[in-house]
């Protein structure tokens, strides 16, 4: 069958796509329901009703009592809002070269006209708290503006521990703003964007917040509000100032995506019922279970440090001369199964398997069943039992709950 849009289809595939890749995620049901509303009047009476709901609410989504100003755009553009609220043209920022994501803020910094001192990384290990702490205190004349870490660097499986880095930032005696990307980590990963002291902190909607693409988040400390004042970056449409103003009476200074913006308030609302610690604990239990089964097939986790993995996804090496894009063909065609691809310097040795937003122990059954046929289906040198020691984790961790 051929779609009039060019797409052709063999066939109507039966049952649901699988969409383990790291976001986007898989939209619940009730969200696609909350946003199939017809677009109301972004100035009108009802629209400051919802945009007053979502802007307080998204706010215990991040734990912060400071603003959280919303745009129409994916996580990039909440990147650069951070940037040119905060910074001039010719400031030095220290960023860490956690993965993919770490190099591209990287380079949309030093395309802003930003210095970037960058930390080298191996792609398997965390941002290094000392590193920062040392790099800080030498130095001396306070050159560096700004701090930049992902805290989920979502082309790894490598959770940064920003708890930490705010301790070495601290314990120089830096005044430097601290800037952390959460775009794969919120609503998923543990995060408290007041008590671990960030300036600003990035986020997207499309990943532990369940919704399509499409909306984007700074949430706005003091200290970068003030920073904003003589920030001399060119900035107009992220202006925070702008966007501000307006959200005082929950409207936006120009046409917002309404109806995400539904599915926000629906969004905030599943997480706050199920309770974000219940959902950090569910990540964490899908997160174990899909490293068991990664290691009883017998292949190798990207992130080195166990401490480290990351709740929301896991990714796995392939063996020496097995391709990584081969075998998620594979799963996609004979299984509607997406998984996620090897970025840059990793591509094609790599998949990952997102294992975050809306997701339970069957989604992460199906995944993992999908997987160990899909490693026999293309000849990848594995153990069987995978899926079977997931199950078994699983178990194991409801036996100690
Ligand atoms: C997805 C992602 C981005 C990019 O977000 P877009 O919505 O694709 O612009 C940036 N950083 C991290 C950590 C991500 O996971």
């Amino acid at each position: 069958m051929k779609l009039s849009n060019g797409l052709a289809l063999n066939g109507h595939p039966a049952g649901r796509h699988f969409l383990q890749i790291p976001g986007p995620t898989n939209v619940p049901d009730r969200i696609l329901r909350a946003m199939d509303y017809p677009t109301i009047d972004h100035r009108g009476p009802e629209f400051g009703r919802l945009g007053r709901a979502v802007l307080t609410g998204i706010r215990e989504i991040f734990r912060t009592r400071s603003p959280v100003v919303i745009y129409p755009a994916s996580g990039t553009g909440a990147w650069e809002a951070a940037l040119v609220n905060t910074l001039s043209p010719g400031d030095s920022v220290l960023m860490c070269e956690t993965g993919h994501f770490a190099t591209l803020w990287k380079k949309m910094a030093e395309r802003l006209g930003l210095v970037v001192e960058f930390v080298p990384g191996d792609w398997r290990h965390a941002v290094d708290p000392e590193t920062v702490e040392r790099i800080l205190v030498e130095d001396v004349q306070r050159r560096l503006r700004a701090v930049c870490v992902v805290h989920n660097e979502t082309a790894t499986g490598v959770t940064s521990d920003v708890a930490a880095i705010r301790r070495a930032i601290d314990a120089s005696k830096h005044p430097a703003l601290l800037l952390v990307d959460t775009i794969s980590s919120l609503g998923s990963i543990d995060y408290r964007h007041d008590e671990w002291g960030v300036d600003v902190t990035v986020a997207g909607s499309q990943k532990g917040l369940m919704l399509p693409p499409g909306l984007s988040f700074n949430a706005v400390s003091d200290k970068a509000l003030a920073a904003s004042k003589s920030a001399k970056l060119p900035r107009s449409y992220w202006d925070w100032h702008d966007q501000l103003a307006s959200n005082e009476r929950g409207y936006f200074p120009f046409t917002p995506a309404t109806n995400l913006l539904y599915g926000l308030h629906e969004a905030i609302a599943m997480l706050l019922e199920e309770g974000l610690e219940n959902v950090f604990a569910r990540h964490r239990r899908h997160a174990a279970a899909t490293r068991a089964a990664v290691q009883g097939w017998g292949l190798e986790i990207l992130c080195a440090d166990p401490q480290r993995y990351s709740a929301a996804l896991t990714a796995v090496l392939m063996p020496a001369g097995h391709s990584a894009d081969a075998l998620r063909k594979v799963a996609l065609e004979r299984f509607n199964l997406s998984l996620g691809q090897g970025l840059s310097k990793v591509a094609d040795k790599v998949f990952r398997i997102g294992h975050l937003g809306d997701f339970n122990d069957l989604t992460l059954m199906g995944t993992l069943s999908g997987i160990e046929m899909s490693l026999a289906l293309a000849g990848v040198p594995h153990s069987r039992g995978g899926a079977q020691a997931a199950m078994q984790s699983l178990a194991a961790a409801d036996a100690v709950r």
